[in-house]
């Protein structure tokens, strides 16, 4: 655990109060606060969580989030799509998809909108935070 915050830190070398503002993004409440509970950044701070990609871009809008943990299957509108609009309002957002859609197809299609990791459900806590450390490098 503190290894992560050691990383995180150097990170952010040389700019130490910088606090990024985290969005997670999914369909299943239970899947938000596991993420929510399982990120160790302390300089990453929660502004919001949406359940569909609707809900994600009106946050987006209104909070201006600096990461962004992406659900792929959702309703109203995917993340796929959600992942372009993001992108479209922010290119220097850093965006990790979360989910069980492993195929190499949905992979390269969220990464050519944009996206910066893919992490495969299910995942361990350790799994969830180098992917996020990774993914703020
Ligand atoms: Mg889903």
């Amino acid at each position: 655990m503190s290894g992560m915050r050691n990383r995180n830190a150097k990170a952010l070398n040389g700019n130490a109060k910088r606090c990024f503002k985290l969005m997670i993004v999914d369909d299943s409440n239970l899947m938000r606060r596991r993420i929510e509970r399982s990120q160790q950044f302390e300089d990453l701070q929660l502004v919001g969580t949406a359940g569909n990609g609707l809900e994600a871009l009106e946050l987006f809008k209104k909070t201006d989030p600096d990461v962004v943990t992406m659900d792929i299957t959702m309703p109203r509108m995917d993340g796929i799509e959600c992942i372009g609009q993001l992108v479209a309002l922010k290119p220097a957002v850093r965006i990790l998809v979360i989910s069980a859609l492993a195929d190499k197809a949905t992979a390269v299609e969220a990464m050519e909108r944009g996206a910066n990791g893919f992490l495969e459900k299910p995942f361990t806590d350790r799994q969830l935070n180098e992917a996020i450390a990774e993914l703020m490098r």
